[in-house]
């Protein structure tokens, strides 16, 4: 069966760059349309700095006219991002797509191999960063080739790098470049825009490719889904990181269409995160469920909770799922509060579903809302993926529509076998009930989410193997009441290591020496064999099965 989208069609550009959307259009830009009015705004939630979307279509303008005349930016060139949020994070992604390049986002966080690994696979050109991650990020370009005069500051300065500001100053002196246009003879949704990680259903981080369609279209589904009382600013929070799927749609680019504000918090605590909430009255939290648990369980949150009541309209929750006790004691909480769920992937730029507005509600907080406008979705056996599945059979979910990613970059056996006939393969389990609704089940892809973020269990495989006591390993998601997953590894040793404590907490030690803090063990079990196929392939489902058991 063919499910579609219960919401009328809609109909969205196939001429334009995301640049031309936001900040040309006389039809989409509110910066055209409203040029003397209130013009929404990126705000530092600390500092209060707020750059309004005219400006940042100014600083836009000049830092992709000095990317392009003094460093040589050339259509279809990666410049990645690699920060915390901040106000300029937008400004150098503006920029870059007004140049034609590709935005690439990935977490401050990684080291040196995380980093290398993630400019190679986006073929990265340019790098921008903070102070912080600097060190890392220079000894990164310098192991993959990557020039250190590409390599820019976003906020801060060093002697020995040019800072965005810089190059907003240098453009003053350049000839204002003209803005990149979709090539004569192509759409929009054949020119990819922004590349964004993800492991897809198995393997090590890909990078997406995601056409400016992709992002235009899936802004205009959620405006249709959009609660925002007349007469009321759209106001929302940068929590979550602007590089994850979510944070690239809902506060980046979202804002400027909605003429909204999008206040940035530029290091989350619980404390600083109400804090913020209040002080901007922001109606609608896009959270993800460990947040969620700390709103429920935390302390801090009693500080604020009149004050939260009467501002917060509706909790928006996604990237994992969320349990009914979590959402019963929301409910208990902050009963007249709305609640609403997104269920998608980077591969379908954020949203296949989402809760419209009449869904609003604790009862349906569970399930992963409707399909999206100029979206359809079938449910396969898992069996036998030619066999379409009716309501309330369980199966692998497809979807097709507008928001459904371009590929992998340079990877097109991923590709083919993620992306067919139009159809994303998404590895999630689950099934569509009699009114349409989402409820997701499983996972039949490898990946495990720990707080919302992406750990591919063959980047930590990989990285076992190497250590000289490992012979085998096979590395597996168990449930964590908190993170919602945390990795687990399954390994036998080399002949003649005895199994003991003091082995599992070296290999423990060694994937913190060597990976960013979310990809950390949180166990390590002994065995004397990982289930294998006759192939040789890893039976993650057998092992996954055998532990529950447990
Ligand atoms: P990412 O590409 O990092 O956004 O991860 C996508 C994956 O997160 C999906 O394929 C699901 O496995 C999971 N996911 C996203 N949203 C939800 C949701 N609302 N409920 C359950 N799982 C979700």
């Amino acid at each position: 069966m063919l499910w579609k989208s219960p919401h009328p069609d809609l109909d969205i550009p196939t001429d334009l760059t995301t640049w031309e959307w936001a900040f040309e259009s006389p039809e989409h830009s509110h910066v055209v349309k409203n040029p003397s009015g209130q013009i929404g705004a990126y705000i530092n939630a600390v500092t209060k700095e707020r750059l309004g979307f005219a400006e940042v279509k100014e600083k836009a303008t000049l830092l992709s006219s000095a990317l392009i005349h003094d460093y040589g930016l050339q259509p279809d060139d990666t410049v990645s991002l690699f920060s915390t949020n901040t106000i300029y994070y937008p400004v150098a992604m503006w920029a870059t797509i007004r140049a034609g390049g590709c935005v690439n986002g990935a977490s401050p966080a990684y080291n040196v191999e995380e980093m290398s690994h993630a400019l190679k696979t986006a073929g990265t050109k340019f790098l921008m960063t903070l102070p912080g991650s600097l060190e890392a990020a220079v000894a990164a370009c310098k192991a993959v080739g990557i020039p250190s005069r590409h390599i820019f500051l976003l906020e801060g300065q060093h002697p020995d790098f040019k800072s965005i500001q810089d190059l907003i100053e240098a453009g003053k002196w350049c000839t204002p470049s003209p803005p990149h246009r979709i090539p004569t003879g192509k759409t929009n949704q054949e020119v990819c825009a922004f590349l964004n990680f993800s492991s897809g259903t198995t393997g090590l981080p890909k990078a997406v490719m995601l056409s400016h369609h992709n992002i235009i279209a899936q802004c205009h589904q959620l405006r249709q889904l959009q609660l925002v009382p007349p007469g009321q600013r759209y106001r929302i929070l940068a929590v979550m990181p602007l590089f994850h799927i979510t944070g690239l749609v809902r506060f980046c680019n979202y804002p400027v269409f909605m003429n909204g504000d999008c206040v940035m918090l530029p290091g989350f605590t619980m404390d600083s995160m109400l804090k913020t909430i209040v002080e901007f009255e922001i109606p609608e939290l896009i959270l993800v469920p460990p947040i969620l648990i700390r709103i429920v369980r935390d302390s801090v949150v009693d500080k604020y909770l009149p004050d939260l009541q009467r501002i917060v309209k509706r909790w928006s929750s996604g990237s994992a799922p969320t349990s009914p006790e979590i959402i019963e004691l929301l409910r208990k909480k902050f009963p007249d509060t709305g609640f609403r769920q997104g269920y998608g992937a980077t591969e379908s730029t954020a949203c296949i579903s989402c809760h419209p507005p009449s869904h609003y509600d604790y009862k349906y907080a569970t399930t992963g809302g409707l399909l999206c406008a100029n979206t359809v979705a079938k449910v396969i056996d898992l069996n036998d993926p030619t066999k379409e599945l009716g309501p309330g059979e369980t199966g692998e979910i497809c979807a097709k529509g507008p928001q459904i990613a371009m590929g992998y970059l340079n990877n097109p056996t991923a590709t083919a076998e993620t992306f067919q006939n139009g159809f994303l393969h998404t590895g999630d389990v689950g099934h569509l009930d009699e009114e349409g609704l989402f409820r997701i089940e499983d996972r039949i892809k490898e990946m495990i989410k720990v707080k919302g973020q992406q750990v591919p269990p063959a980047e930590l495989e990989d990285l076992l193997l190497g250590h000289e006591l490992v012979e085998d390993c096979a590395v597996l998601g168990i449930q964590d009441t908190y993170a919602g997953e945390k990795p687990k590894a399954f390994v036998v040793l080399k002949k003649g290591v005895n199994p003991s404590r003091e082995v599992g907490l070296k290999l423990i030690q060694f994937v913190k020496d060597k990976k960013v803090r979310y990809k950390w063990l949180a166990e390590v079990e002994f065995t004397d064999v990982v289930p294998k196929s006759p192939t040789g392939k890893l039976l993650r489902r057998v092992l996954k099965a055998k532990d529950r058991e447990k």
